[in-house]
């Protein structure tokens, strides 16, 4: 794979684009992997009763949770505190990173097993912990091959989708010292031993949280591995990091996303482990640590909440479908978009997350297909998302005064049916002077990067005509 060197931010997004388009051996990654998860996935939605009902149910709770969220985090709050947990609220990334090392940091503790977590990401908590002088290991599997990396996450539940099984088995040889291997197995074993060192000697244990149920005051966490087991249950502290829209009102709404969440994020019908923690360790009980701190996020959701055409994007459980099955992030992966939120929903969340002059380029990274809305498990209707950000950051755009005049033009034809048919007729007269070796037309400025299809000999409303007219004629 080639050697790519722009910095990953979305304010880049033309140039990481650009290296990453002409590069087949990525695209072939990020194509079997993403086609991989897709069929996996369709095989057991099919197995599930009342899939399509099943999303619109997913989409009401997120809304009642959403517009009630106070009383909810309220709730939670509150259960948390009572089964010994202690809550924290964080306005944005820095006071979250600040709060995490600060915690972590109590009695002189300096090393912390991370356990994959998109909010530590959002927060680069991962470089905080390390600039605060700890050291800071991943162990989920796809975490810690990026990590040797030293690469971002590239989708939000694969995060090394984009690298070959020859290529992590060269990053091993280069960075652990061993043998080049491309097998899984024996791959996934180094890691597993070295990481087994890891949680031994850890202080602290770092995740994030699926879902958090208000009705009691338990966080929860999905994943394959059992590393966020281990991450929270063998250090003395455990610190969980989560936004406020991973409310759930109970434990029977809990069943119902759990369901939704296995079967689109990783084609499976429940994940492997799923840990439901209450509080930290009791007296009777054996393991576990003796510190929860729960620390619950803003950075920028309160924005959205109070924005009722965005607001459904807070309804997002980062299954990751609306990436699989995006034609612009199967040909990009998740490093041409720039943030660690990718995809549709990244194109959405991002300009929340980063501001919006650094990710303006964003949301026009799509073809606007509608296939990531019609995956959703939760029904967010993610295509006039993005095209709800497009108006907003058209309107504030100062200097495309040549695109804005071009399109009140083209308003000004195609409300007027003589002027339409007129410049069809003069568009078919000149095409032939226009046109290039492949057929499309000579666009300058927007066309230079588009293909501008030639017109057809006749136009649709001339064949309707003559077909009409011989219908008739009988
Ligand atoms: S927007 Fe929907 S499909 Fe995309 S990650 Fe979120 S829940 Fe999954």
């Amino acid at each position: 794979m080639t050697a790519f060197r722009t910095p990953i931010e979305p304010e880049n997004i033309k140039l990481l684009i650009a290296e990453r388009i002409h590069d087949p051996q990525l695209r072939g990654n990020i194509a079997r992997a993403t086609r991989t998860s897709l069929v996996k996935r369709a095989a057991v939605v099919d197995d599930y009763p009342d899939w399509e009902n099943m999303r619109d149910a997913t989409h009401d709770i997120k809304r009642h949770v959403m517009e009630n969220v106070g009383s909810y985090l309220a709730q939670f709050e509150r259960n948390a505190a009572a089964a010994g947990a202690q809550v924290h609220f964080a306005a944005d990334a820095g006071d979250a990173s600040r709060l995490v090392c600060e915690i972590a940091g109590k009695h002189g503790r300096r090393v912390a097993v991370k356990s994959k977590s998109m909010t530590g990401e959002e927060i680069d908590l991962t470089h905080a912990l390390e600039r605060a002088g700890f050291e800071a290991i991943e162990t989920d599997l796809g975490e810690y091959i990026i990590q040797l990396a030293g690469e971002p996450p590239s989708h939000i539940t694969a995060p090394a989708l984009h690298k070959s099984r020859g290529e992590i088995g060269r990053l091993f040889a280069e960075k652990l010292g061993i043998a080049y291997s491309d097998d899984p197995e024996h791959l996934t074993k180094v890691a597993r031993r070295i990481l087994r060192e890891d949680f031994l000697r850890a202080d602290v244990g770092i995740s994030g949280v699926n879902f958090a149920v208000a009705e009691s005051g338990t966080i929860c966490i999905v994943e394959n591995e059992g590393n966020a087991r281990l991450s929270t249950s063998m250090p003395k502290v455990h610190i969980a990091v989560m936004g406020f829209e991973k409310l759930l009102p109970d434990f029977e709404s809990l069943s119902l996303f759990l369901n939704m969440l296995g079967r689109s994020a990783t084609g499976q019908r429940i994940t492997c482990y799923t840990s439901l923690l209450t509080g930290p360790r009791r007296e009777a009980e054996h393991d576990g640590p003796g510190e929860l701190h729960i620390v619950i996020l803003d950075n920028g959701r309160t924005r959205m909440l109070a924005d009722p055409q965005l607001r459904s994007a807070l309804f997002c459980i980062r299954c990751g479908a609306c990436m699989n099955v995006c034609p612009v992030y199967q040909k990009i992966g998740g490093h041409g978009y720039g943030s660690i939120y990718p995809g549709p929903i990244g194109s959405v969340i991002t300009p929340i997350f980063r501001g919006e002059e650094r990710a303006a380029a964003m949301p026009f990274a799509s073809s606007l297909c509608g296939a990531c809305a019609e995956i959703c498990p939760v029904r967010i209707d993610l295509h006039h998302l993005l095209l709800t950000w497009r108006e907003r950051i058209s309107a504030r755009r100062k200097g495309k005064y040549v695109e804005r005049l071009a399109m009140r033009a083209f308003q000004h034809i195609a409300e007027r049916r003589a002027l339409f048919d007129l410049s069809g007729r003069l568009l078919r007269f000149f095409a032939p002077l226009l046109r290039d070796r492949e057929g499309s037309l000579r666009v300058p400025l927007w066309g230079a990067t588009r293909d501008f299809p030639s017109p057809p000999e006749k136009s649709f409303r001339q064949l309707w005509d003559e077909k009409t007219e011989r219908e008739e004629r009988g």
